[in-house]
């Protein structure tokens, strides 16, 4: 008897649908389950191994039919399937049939002992009863203003007109592929309206590359046992907009809308200083080099292929499933026309074919990318044209595996404005300042990191400006206003030579700044104040002392850890924490510790998904759950602090007990490296904590007897007092440091720790404002540690200032009603 597995994301649904089925079908029926997932914080989900069990547990020569839930348990199928043994593979059958009508006919049809076919066509037709009753079907039809044509013979066909905002681009063409296919029928797409085709609807490059833009009418035909239901399927989906909201969905979900000014220019955030003009850029994943040597014999050359294909398809699974996870279905959207480029008979049929003549491997499978990407980029449509980068990426991803190396951070081809949907902290890092004369990204706000990093590269940057940003082609000529938020496209002469000028002029202030950088920073009455330099790495600290910097006040230690496939060790910490000590000659080193997690993750290390990660296992939280990853840190800190004045701090503290368990920690880490022979910290050695989270601002009194220091990290700090999201756009309005309820959190902090004799810091982004040193000074804050380029005019606001008046205003600033009215205020003081 065929035995049934039900798949789905939720434990309690499989198991339901399971307990209907069998009450359908009688208790002899094999139904076995694949529900949700082993992990008590995270139930909903699927997991191919469970899935691959419960195929072996329902296993019979009959075969198995497989129903699935939505999304993942596709995919979860499909990953167990290729687990599963060679022989049992042909016998087993994913059936796209509905899960609950699907799974009770499934159940009664394999309880008459029919076929594994007769049992899957039961299933898919599970619904054809409620649709009879509900007399659904032809509605679907008459709203997709779909015109049916006549069926001749087998082959019938209809006509209907795309109204989707970019055509039949990659993820609604993914989705007519999705539908077709699944259906025992050949299907076929023209696009009348540009006389293209006909393309094979089984394949996406095929339908895509039709060029069907908005308006466009196009020919659906079909032929075969089921043209009739895949013709419906498909009328049904184009009613659905091809499962496209009619917000551009990722419009919907974190990217805003591109906004233009009156004169046509685009808005984002402005975020780092300065302009740039220059050819727009995307990133592009970096070539990997073949290697020459000769091809095996075609069978295995295929099977290499074939393994690197599906390990770029668990990949590919994978992030699909982190971004579901962090921003929608719909923004996940895009891996799903990465995962059907992967099955794809127009790429992977000429790869395979091109083993069979005698190729390697790589040398066959770069071909073929190499053909499909020139396909699509010379299509007529700009939206689609950029769909030629989806597969360069795919095709790297598959080479890396092929390769068995790890695959180059995407950089852009050449010099000129760097155009991104978001970009990652190590991606941003990476970045090359004399190759990169400007950022605009789709995504992201003031005090995400791309930002936060942009300004320390010193390169001028925009974000949040918009998904169409994407669809700018390579080379177009692109304006960017890092001081006003101002994108331009193909500026006038006139735009151009403004910016260029107004750039200058702003290099010439830097320049003065700069000089006035080099003498310490006093208040009128007389107040020493540190202005230090945050930095990711040692190679940084040079340009920091050109501007001034009186130390490192914040030494982001994630950077060493990211973009790279092993944990640092302790020798490696120590040697470049000492480099960063030696380059800074005898001024002192913050050094914070592990700051991953949420939007920096690692991937070395295997932490679950998360659905809030900005509110999970984050900075200190990751740090005492894995002391694999403090403990040799602590200790590389404690070596660098025996010859150097070093400062370490914990970030993302929210309560005392996390405190103590990172001096136990830090005590700990001194034992071990005293046993191990290394010299003891210096007595100077001053540990502190972050104030990112309201409860450490609020109970900074019960946290001072524990350190030396507290250092506020405005970025977070404004994220969770005022719960913003820092990455997104969408709320990027709100995240304003200087609301009062920030300011009164700071003026806490430093209020509890004068109580206690300890001296504040300030190494969010704010530090870097000249608008708000006297208010920072006036609460209290002593240290203040930006982006190297603002040290020089924070230094010049610190001598203008009186800390008496200082405080008075202080006293105003918190006592606003919000984060304007202390702008205003400061703009009158000024
Ligand atoms: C902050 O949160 O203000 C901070 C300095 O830390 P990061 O920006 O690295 O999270
Ligand atoms: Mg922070």
């Amino acid at each position: 008897m065929v035995g049934i597995v039900v798949v789905s994301h939720s434990f309690g649904l499989a198991e339901g649908v399971a307990e209907l089925a069998r009450q359908m079908g009688g208790p002899d029926v094999r139904i076995e389950t694949a529900g949700g997932l082993d992990l008590p914080d995270h139930p909903i989900g699927t997991d191919a191994v469970m899935v691959m069990e419960a195929v072996e547990r329902a296993w019979s020569t009959e075969g198995v039919l497989v129903l699935m839930d939505l999304g993942s348990a596709v995919l979860s199928a499909e990953m167990a399937l290729e687990m599963l043994p060679e022989e049992h593979r042909a016998n087993i059958l994913l059936c796209e049939g509905p899960l609950i009508e699907g799974a009770v006919a499934a159940a009664v049809t394999a309880k008459l002992g029919s076929s594994l076919e007769a049992v899957a066509a039961e299933a898919r037709g599970g619904l054809a009863s409620k649709l009879a009753h509900l007399g659904v079907g032809g509605a679907a039809a008459a709203a997709a203003a779909v015109e049916p044509t006549t069926a001749s013979g087998e082959e019938a066909s209809i006509q209907l007109v795309v109204e989707n905002e970019h055509g039949l681009h990659a993820r609604p063409a993914a989705r007519l592929v999705q539908v077709a296919s699944s259906h025992d029928a050949k299907v076929w797409v023209r696009n009348l309206t540009a006389g293209r085709g006909p393309a094979d609807a089984h394949s996406v490059n095929a339908v895509a590359t039709l060029g069907v833009r908005r308006g466009h009418r196009i020919e659906v035909a079909a032929s075969g046992p089921q043209a009739s239901q895949a013709l419906e399927a498909v009328t049904a989906l184009a009613a659905r907009n091809f499962d496209e909201a009619a917000v551009a969905p990722s419009d919907a979900v974190a990217v805003p809308t591109m906004v233009r000014g009156a004169n046509g220019e685009l808005r984002g955030f402005p975020v780092s200083p300065g302009a740039a003009v220059g050819p727009a850029r995307h990133l592009r994943a970096t070539p990997l080099p073949l290697p020459r040597r000769d091809a095996g014999p075609p069978p295995d050359e295929r099977s290499a292929l074939d393994r690197a294909i599906g390990a770029a398809r668990v990949d590919i699974a994978a992030q699909r499933e982190a971004v579901e996870r962090r921003a929608g279905t719909a923004e996940a959207g895009i891996f799903e026309a990465h995962l059907l480029f992967l099955q794809d008979d127009e790429l992977i049929g000429p790869a395979r074919e091109a083993i069979q003549q005698g190729a390697t491997a790589e040398h066959a499978w770069t071909a073929a990318t190499d053909r499909l990407t020139a396909a699509w980029e010379a299509l007529d449509d700009e939206y689609l044209r950029a769909r030629a980068d989806d597969v360069r990426s795919v095709g790297q991803q598959v080479l890396a595996h092929l390769l068995g190396t790890p695959l180059a951070p995407p950089r852009p081809a050449g010099s000129g404005v760097l155009l991104a949907r978001d970009l990652t902290p190590a991606e941003t890092a990476g970045l090359d300042p004399d190759v990169v004369l400007g950022i605009v990204t789709a995504a992201g706000g003031p005090t995400s990191h791309t930002a936060v990093l942009a300004r320390s590269l010193g390169i001028p940057a925009v974000v949040g400006v918009g998904a169409a940003l994407l669809a700018v082609e390579e080379g177009t000529s692109v304006a960017v206003d890092g001081t006003s938020g101002e994108v331009t496209l193909a500026p006038s002469d006139e735009v151009a030579t403004r910016l260029r000028a107004a750039e200058r002029r702003r290099r010439a202030e830097t320049d003065d700044a700069r000089r006035e950088g080099a003498q310490p920073a006093t208040t009128v009455d007389g107040v020493m104040v540190e202005v230090s330099a945050n930095v990711g790495a040692p190679e940084e600290i040079a340009q920091a002392l050109a501007n001034g910097a009186d130390g490192v006040g914040l030494f982001r230690t994630e950077f060493l850890f990211m973009g790279r496939d092993r944990m640092p060790d302790e020798d490696e910490q120590a040697a470049v924490y000492t480099r960063a000590a030696e380059a800074l000659e005898g001024r002192p080193l913050l050094l914070r510790t592990l700051d991953v997690g949420a939007d920096k993750p690692l991937p070395f290390l295997a932490q679950p998904p998360e659905d809030n990660p900005f509110l999970g296992v984050r900075g200190i939280r990751l740090g005492l759950a894995m002391p694999a990853v403090l403990d040799p840190q602590l200790r590389a800190i404690l070596r660098t602090a025996a010859a150097h004045p070093v400062r370490v701090m914990f970030p993302m503290v929210a309560t005392v007990q996390e405190l103590l368990d990172a001096r136990a920690a830090l005590d700990h880490a001194r034992v071990e490296i005293l046993a191990a022979g290394h010299a003891p910290p210096r007595e100077d050695l001053a540990v502190g904590v972050m104030v990112e989270v309201p409860s450490a601002a609020l109970t900074a009194a019960t946290l001072a007897p524990f350190v030396d220091f507290f250092s506020i990290g405005t970025n977070d700090l404004t994220q969770y007092a005022l719960a913003v999201d820092r990455g997104n756009g969408r709320v990027a309005g709100l995240a304003d440091a200087l609301h009062p309820a920030v300011l009164r959190l700071i003026g806490a902090t430093c209020d509890a720790a004068a109580a206690a004799d300890r001296w504040v810091g300030v190494c969010g982004e704010l530090a870097g404002d000249t608008a708000a040193t006297p208010l920072l000074l006036g609460l209290g804050v002593r240290e203040l540690s930006m982006p190297s380029p603002a040290i020089g005019f924070v230094k010049r606001a610190v001598r203008a200032t009186r800390v008496d008046e200082a405080r008075a205003l202080a006293a105003r600033a918190m006592a606003c009603p919000d984060a304007a009215a202390v702008r205003s205020l400061l703009a009158d003081q000024a």
